[in-house]
Parts: structure tokens; C-alpha cells; sequence
């Protein structure tokens, strides 16, 4: 394969190579060549610590197992000769020899012609001996004699020293990974030591002012460092050994001290964020001081993951993924598995793959391999893929994703319909039992709880209403969770149903204003007075919500026309709408009770929202949809909808 050149790599702050965008499959292929062949170093590991490990060598089995001829069951060591014409209407009497061979117990005396030995379960088989009878053939027959009624064909009942490995056999071959089994092979031969490929000493460090790591309180503008905890695991589940050195500020003397410390102790550098030409942004300069060849791919045609940075210094591979989770997470897999995986000596990840049909267009940028997760549910003419996409700074994306489909650098689109190829995160596709696919509440999880703990797979797939509607309407879910207000009608969600849908009543959820407890320009009025007053204060700001919102509805009635500051702030969400309040970013909007007591709000009570399912009627005599019909009824369900501040309604039986 040829390679065009590699980018120069100057010191300082020249960032031509960032221009040049490589495809996914020259940036990896330009990566493995500059880094491997790579040795892989080997150490010994006890048995037990050798879990996951790959073997340095060829194990050959040093003994026979068992180590000698044993019985299988309880009974007695006989010769088979003797019994040829032993039957339940003739049993031969034969004499007890005078010791019982236990486990563990060496025999001493012979079986000779006419006699029997008493043996346990795993006993040494006596010289002489040829077979086993069991206990449960034989019966006592006056002082030390056993009458036997089965004959014995010779072996019976024992297994033969070196029959399950035979000493000299080669038990496993270098390479094999070592997992349970491989360890029970290795202990019955009893090695207690393996020579396995040295694991890969994976420094990770996450970089960001705003970083802060789990188990601290958060402050203003600050997130979790998800990334640190995401790759560390992500390392250790390929085969490396995660060496995880904390989140660091954006700050290139601080960054560069922890990276050349790492690079010191350790085989390869795993970086998150500041990829790109921010201002912030200095790991790319660093790695271009660290050692030759520096910089192999700044930039990859890839969707999730263009900022990647990909570098070895002096035979270690240095890399910058994006600082988005899912892009991270992604990129991770795809392009840095394949490599940490070779570095520790362990064949490539094999992803099984299965076809889904895509339910929806799914639109994609012209020029980049474009990567959507997806979820999979069952559909009638077999799986559907739904994508799971909230963009690539969300972690749930990747996370509740169960594999990932391809769009071609080539096509800006994937058309709805399309039968697609997906891998799979897992071995196994595991399909939900029951499909929830439209508007998420924190109520449901409250009502599906119950069938999770029952050991019923539910997938609740969050697209809003709409989306949930249309998904029921094609059969692609059971439900579809609704809360649409129709205006002609002045109703909800019943006007919305079409043929094939049935309406389930769910719950109503309180709608009203919000606003921080304690602003005395809303307190202890109605909501209509308390509206008056906003409007009447011009720097009061609210929060709005999008378009097609049941709630924007109510807030557009009360507002009359106005067009308050804050007005085209459109949140998709009850919870956005909370914390924009709650941070004043605004003074003032509308939300549900439930959330706005979460986030210690005050609140003014509207109208009553209906949160009702569509339920597709084919799918309605499903197990787990009865299952979930007969917990929304449930007592356990309404007491805990109610204390989390939603009303109930009954369902139809
Ligand atoms: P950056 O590439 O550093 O500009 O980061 C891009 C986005 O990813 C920003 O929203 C960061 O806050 C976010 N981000 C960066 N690093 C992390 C991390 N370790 N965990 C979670 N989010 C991150
Ligand atoms: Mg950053």
C-alpha cells in the first residue's frame, strides 16, 4: 500500500497539516504504518491474574488429567470378566476386598478374580481392576460380599489417565485470550504461572477548564468530566491497563508537564478535548514537541469525530480525541481499538453485524463517513433502527445506542426505508420486549419500573409526540406516550388518533408559571395576574418554548399577542425551561409541576397537561404490553406518580 507523504511537523504554532482532512481509512491506515511493527512485550501473570490477557506462548500440557485411571461413580472396582453373566435374575457374588478407596486415597491391595473394591466418585482405579459397577447395581450379600446384578463391560465407568488432556497435547496456543475457561485448563494441569503480552499502559487525561470530576459538587458553567471514566473503561475493556491522570486546565505548560510524565511512564497517551484551533486548544502544539514523528492526522473525514488528533511520538502513539462524549466514545472504537488491541497482543474485535431498516431519513453531511447510532426494535418485516442521535455532545447517543450504521462520505442523505447494515456493540442483539417510542416523562419510568425488575427489556425511544405517533402509525412501537392539545376540539390527543390506535389514559401532568421562590413580582398571584406583571416589568425575561409545544400553546393564549424580552428563547424541553429559570437566564416561563418542584422553583398552577398512549390495537395482546397495561393500573403505580406530583387517571379496563 502507498501512503502519500506524511505532513511535516514543525514546532510552534504552524498548523498547516490541520488543513488537510484525511478519510477515516488513510488517517488509520497512516497511523498503524507509523506505528507498527511495535513489539509486544511479555511478562508472566499468575493464573487468576490473567483474565483478558493474551498468551506470550504455546502451552503444552506438562501432565496426564486425570493423572491416573479413576472411577466415574460410587460403587466398586471390579474385573469385567467376572460379571459376563451377572443379570437381575442371576447376580454373581464376588468378595469385598478388605479397604475403601476415597478420594484421595491410594489403593493398596489387588482386585483379584472373584473380589471387588469399594470406590468413591474420583477414587484410583486398584491393579487389576477393569470396570466399575455402581452402588445402585448391587446389593449386600452376608459378611464382606456383594451380590452384583448388571454385567460390566471392560471400562466401564472410567476414565483413563491422559483421556481429557493428554501430557505433551498442546493445550493452548499463543495469542488465545485468556478467559475462564482457558484459565480451568491451565489450573487442571496445574501451571499457576502464564507468560501473557504485556498490557498496554494507557495514560488518560482529560483536558478543560470547565472539567470537573465525579463526586464534587458542580459549579457555575462547569460539566463532568464524563470522557476521563468513559476511556479509562474503554482501555481496560480492550485489553489495556487505563493509568487515568485527571482532568487538566487549558493551559499548555501545566498540559505539557503531565504529558511528558506520562509518556515517560507509559505506552501510549489518551487525550479528550481541545482538538480544535480554539484559542484554548494546545495539545496539538505540545505532541508537536514530544517526539518524531509528531502528527500523523489532524482532522478525519468522520461524523462523529473530525477533530481527531492522531500522533506518535518517538513509537508511542499520542492521541487527541474530540472533546464531544459521543464523538470521543466513537472515534475511541473505531479508530484507537483496532491499535491498542495489536499493542496488547489481541486479535481485532470481531462486531457482529445484523440488517435493520431505517424508519426515517436520515440526512448526512456530503464528504464525511457519517456513523448514527441506533437503537433496534422489532418490527414486522423484521428489525428497525431508529436513530438514537442527540448530536455528538450527548452521551446517551453512544450510550443507549445498541450499534451504529454507516452513511457514506458520498451520500447527504440516508433515505427512509433503507435496508441498512448495522454492528452491533454486543455479541447479540438483544430486542426489547416492549417499545416506547414519543414523548419521554419522568412518570414512565415510574410505571415500567416494575416490568424492568419482572426481567421484561423496555426501550423507551424519546422523539416528542409527533414523532412517537408517527412511529405507532407505521407499527414500529407498542406505545406511543402523547400529549397533544388539539385546537379546534379544545382536547387532547384523542383528535391526533388515526385507525389502528387506541388511547390508554396515562396521567396529568400541572402546568403553570415558574419563577425563582422569593421574587416578590410573582408571588401569591394567579398566573394570568402574574403574566400582567412580567409584561408590565420590561427587565423581566422569560423563557419560551418551541413551537408545537402543548404548553407554547398555553403560554401564547396568555401572553395575547405580546412579545415579551425573551420570547424567541425556545427551549424543547420542561427541564430547559427550569433551568434557565433556575440560573436566571430568565425570570419567568412555563413548565410542569414535577420539575419545577425538582429545581426548587416556584410555581403558579395553569392547566392540567394530558400525557396519555397511543396504543398500536395489533400489538395490544403482546405479554409485555399487557404487562404494562396492567402496571399503569397498578396501585404501586399511582402512588408513585402521585409522589411525584402527577394525577393518575384510571385506565379503561
Ligand atoms: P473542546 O474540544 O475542548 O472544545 O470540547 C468540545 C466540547 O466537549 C465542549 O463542550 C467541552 O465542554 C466538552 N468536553 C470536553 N472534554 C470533556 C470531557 N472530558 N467530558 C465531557 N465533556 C467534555
Ligand atoms: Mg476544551
Amino acid at each position: 500500500m502507498t501512503h502519500a507523504p506524511l505532513p511535516k511537523n514543525r514546532d510552534g504554532v504552524d498548523q498547516d497539516q490541520f488543513l488537510t482532512i484525511l478519510s477515516r481509512e488513510d488517517a488509520l491506515a497512516r497511523f498503524e504504518a507509523a506505528l507498527f511493527p511495535h513489539p509486544v512485550p511479555n511478562e508472566p501473570r499468575r493464573l487468576a491474574d490473567a483474565l483478558g490477557c493474551a498468551l506470550a506462548d504455546d502451552i503444552v500440557a506438562p501432565i496426564d488429567v486425570p493423572p491416573f485411571d479413576r472411577s466415574n461413580v460410587d460403587g466398586f472396582a471390579v474385573r469385567s470378566a467376572d460379571l459376563a453373566s451377572a443379570s437381575e435374575a442371576a447376580p454373581v457374588r464376588v468378595m469385598l476386598n478388605d479397604e475403601v478407596i476415597a478420594c484421595g486415597t491410594a489403593p493398596t491391595r489387588p482386585v483379584l478374580s472373584g473380589t471387588a473394591t469399594s470406590i468413591a466418585t474420583g477414587g484410583p482405579l486398584p491393579r487389576g481392576a477393569d470396570a466399575v459397577v455402581m452402588v445402585e447395581h448391587t446389593q449386600p450379600a452376608g459378611i464382606r460380599a456383594i451380590e452384583i446384578r448388571r454385567a460390566a463391560s471392560p471400562g466401564q465407568f472410567v476414565s483413563y489417565a491422559g483421556s481429557d488432556i493428554a501430557r505433551g497435547e498442546a493445550l493452548l496456543r499463543a495469542g488465545a485470550v485468556i478467559g475462564s475457561r482457558e484459565i480451568g485448563m491451565c489450573a487442571a494441569c496445574g501451571i499457576a504461572e502464564v507468560s501473557v503480552a504485556r498490557k498496554p499502559r494507557v495514560a488518560v487525561i482529560s483536558t478543560g477548564d470547565e472539567l470537573v470530576q465525579p463526586g464534587a459538587p458542580l459549579g457555575v458553567a462547569e460539566i463532568y468530566d464524563s470522557n476521563g471514566a468513559i476511556v479509562t473503561a474503554a482501555v481496560n475493556e480492550n485489553g489495556g491497563e487505563a493509568v487515568f491522570l485527571g482532568a487538566v486546565a487549558d493551559d499548555e505548560e501545566q498540559l505539557e508537564a503531565v504529558m511528558r510524565k506520562a509518556l515517560a511512564t507509559c505506552d501510549m497517551l489518551v487525550l479528550s478535548g481541545g482538538t480544535s484551533k480554539g484559542a484554548g486548544d494546545v495539545s496539538h502544539r505540545i505532541i508537536a514537541r514530544l517526539g518524531k514523528p509528531g502528527i500523523i492526522a489532524h482532522g478525519v473525514a468522520l461524523k462523529p469525530g473530525k477533530p481527531l488528533c492522531l500522533a506518535v511520538c518517538d513509537g508511542k502513539p499520542v492521541v487527541i480525541l474530540p472533546g464531544f462524549p459521543t464523538s470521543a466514545m466513537f472515534t475511541f472504537h473505531d479508530m484507537i481499538v483496532p491499535v491498542l488491541r495489536r499493542m496488547a497482543g489481541l486479535p481485532p474485535r470481531s462486531d457482529a453485524k445484523v440488517a435493520a431498516k431505517v424508519p426515517v431519513r436520515i440526512a448526512s453531511e456530503l464528504g464525511r463517513t457519517e456513523f448514527v447510532m441506533v437503537s433496534l426494535v422489532e418490527g414486522e418485516g423484521g428489525l428497525i433502527a431508529y436513530p438514537t442521535g442527540k448530536g455528538s455532545g450527548a452521551i446517551t447517543s453512544f450510550a443507549q445506542a445498541d450499534g451504529f450504521l454507516k452513511i457514506d462520505a458520498l451520500a447527504d442523505q440516508m433515505p427512509a426505508g433503507t435496508e441498512a447494515e448495522v454492528t452491533l456493540f454486543t455479541p447479540h442483539v438483544r430486542v426489547p420486549d416492549l417499545v416506547i417510542v414519543g414523548s419521554h416523562c419522568i412518570g414512565l419510568d415510574l410505571v415500567t419500573a416494575p416490568l424492568s425488575r419482572a426481567g421484561l427489556v423496555v426501550r423507551s425511544i424519546a422523539v416528542g409526540s409527533l414523532g412517537g405517533l408517527a412511529a405507532a402509525k407505521r407499527g414500529e412501537c407498542d406505545f406511543a406516550p402523547i400529549h397533544l392539545f388539539d385546537e379546534k376540539s379544545e382536547s387532547y390527543n384523542t383528535p391526533y388518533l388515526g385507525d389502528g390506535l387506541e388511547l390508554v389514559p396515562g396521567w396529568r401532568r400541572m402546568q403553570g408559571i415558574v419563577f425563582r421562590k422569593g421574587d416578590i413580582r410573582f408571588e401569591g398571584l394567579s398566573a394570568r395576574h402574574a403574566v400582567g406583571a412580567a409584561l408590565a416589568d420590561p427587565a423581566c425575561i422569560m423563557v419560551n418554548r418551541n413551537q408545537g409545544a402543548g404548553t407554547r400553546i398555553l403560554i401564547d393564549r396568555l401572553l395575547g399577542g405580546a412579545r415579551p424580552e425573551g420570547y424567541w428563547n425556545q427551549p424543547k424541553s420542561h427541564n430547559a425551561v427550569a433551568a434557565a429559570i433556575a440560573q436566571a437566564r430568565a425570570d419567568w416561563g412555563m413548565t410542569i409541576a414535577p420539575v419545577a418542584h425538582a429545581a426548587g422553583l416556584g410555581f403558579i398552577p395553569l392547566a392540567e397537561e394530558h400525557y396519555d398512549f397511543a396504543l398500536v390495537t395489533a400489538r395490544k395482546q403482546r405479554p409485555a404490553v399487557q404487562a404494562f397495561l396492567k402496571a399503569l393500573a397498578s396501585e404501586e403505580s399511582r402512588a408513585a406518580l402521585e409522589a411525584a406530583g402527577f394525577r393518575p387517571v384510571q385506565p379503561s379496563p
